[in-house]
């Protein structure tokens, strides 16, 4: 961000869409601890902060009367630990354009924080409205896209508004730099070999990263529920493990294009299967290709972790996106577990490691192993997106 600040009024879309319980407390901050070091930057320097985000879904869980539920999605939830984060005075817009945006927008002091009101309180917003985007744009002087997790929704606030501001008016924040940064990694140019760990529960979410990644990628690692539609695909005996029949062709094909780009692909060659889908149901280990009809692969099996950790640990760049099996049951999180521990001895080593995607982010953070990767993407969706090689509408507005 090479940009001056002093006396500027700066718009900084952030991603302060946290999690909070029935009380309204906020169970996990790590959002608003990412947004930190862009906000700091613009009040160290000079400028004011005036801070936008979406909260949940309000237009689609309104009150039986047709109305927005605005105690439940109002971003004041957050302002209160904000400000003990950034030890300042953080002052709150009841509106996100309107008359109360305006006056405290005005009002505000270089040094001083405001956020506004819930960005998808407004129709506009995930319409990607111009006159939304210039009642916005009115209130600053600069505006700053921090908001990786939302930069793949080509919305009011992380796109359209950017058309008002010209370069170097707009810009990253530190956050957004970084994730792209880290992606490029993986995306352009790789430290070789690379191998890409991927599993979580269907194929058909997946498809387009899997098409790219057999060209990126050295060694494609399978696992997870969608493991068993290419072991389908193969011929084997999944009994009632998930498969989806409709993308058993599809998973032809990719297995095809493997050999045809000459990239590695493991699959696990054993599971532990189970009588049914629950912590206590009766286990076993079996072969992949052989389980019996009554019963579901729900992690992977001893054999096909050392399979995968030979992979890994042998590899100078590493992408990981989807656990291995049903890790949030204790009865089948090792495959994950072992991936995640794999994963950080390698780092250890020397590789570069990406751990991007919901769930293994989720599985990285419970084993307490964040901090021995080298990234852990804040951005689900969008990083997803990045690593499928499409355009981001968030980073398109930006960098023009
Ligand atoms: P995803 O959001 O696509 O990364 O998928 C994550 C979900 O996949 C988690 O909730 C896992 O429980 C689920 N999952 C992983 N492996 C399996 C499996 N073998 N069978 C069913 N679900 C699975």
């Amino acid at each position: 961000m090479n940009i001056d600040f002093k006396d500027k009024k700066v718009l900084i879309r952030v991603d302060f869409n946290v999690p909070l319980n029935d009380a309204y407390q906020i169970t996990d901050d790590t959002r608003i601890l990412a947004a930190l070091p862009t906000i700091k930057h613009v009040l160290d320097q000079g400028g004011a902060a005036i801070l936008m985000s979406h909260l949940g879904r309000p237009m689609k869980k309104m009150k039986p009367d047709g109305s927005i539920n605005r105690e439940r999605f109002t971003l004041q939830h957050i302002v209160g630990h904000l400000s003990n984060k950034l030890n300042t005075t953080v002052f709150f817009s009841p509106d996100t354009v309107g008359k109360n945006a305006l006056l405290l927008a005005n009002e505000l002091k270089a040094g001083e924080v405001l956020v506004l009101e819930n960005t998808r309180f407004e129709v506009g917003e995930k319409k990607g409205d111009r006159d939304l985007a210039r009642r916005l744009a009115a209130l600053a002087d600069i505006y700053i896209n921090d908001a990786f997790g939302t930069a793949h929704r080509a919305h009011t606030s992380t796109t359209t508004v950017a058309d008002f501001f010209s370069p170097p008016n707009r810009a990253f924040g530190f956050l957004m730099e970084n994730e792209l940064k880290n992606a490029n990694k993986i995306l352009n140019n790789p430290s070789r070999p690379l191998t890409a760990i991927i599993g979580g529960a269907k194929v058909s979410d997946k498809i387009l990263l899997l098409e790219k990644l057999m060209d990126l990628a050295d060694t494609l690692v399978i696992g997870g529920g969608m493991a068993y539609t290419f072991i389908r695909a193969q011929g084997g005996k999944t009994g009632k493990s998930l498969v989806e029949e409709d993308k058993i062709d599809l998973a032809k094909q990719l297995l095809k294009k493997a050999e045809a780009t000459n990239t590695k692909l493991l699959l696990p060659q054993d599971s532990v299967v189970a009588d049914a889908f629950k912590e206590d149901a009766n286990t076993s280990i079996v072969s992949s290709y052989e389980i019996a009809d009554e019963w579901m692969g729900l992690d992977i099996g001893p054999q096909a972790r050392s399979a995968f950790a030979d992979a890994i640990a042998t590899s100078s760049t590493i992408l990981w996106n989807g656990p291995m099996g049903v890790f949030e049951m204790s009865a089948f999180s090792q495959g994950t577990k072992h991936i995640a521990q794999t994963v950080a001895s390698a780092t250890a080593n020397g590789a570069f490691s990406l751990v991007g995607g919901g769930d293994s982010v989720a599985a990285v953070k419970q084993m307490k192993l964040a901090d021995q990767v080298s990234y852990v993407s804040t951005g689900g969706g969008a990083m997803l997106e990045l690593l499928e090689g499409k355009t981001l509408p968030g980073i398109a507005a930006i960098s023009g």
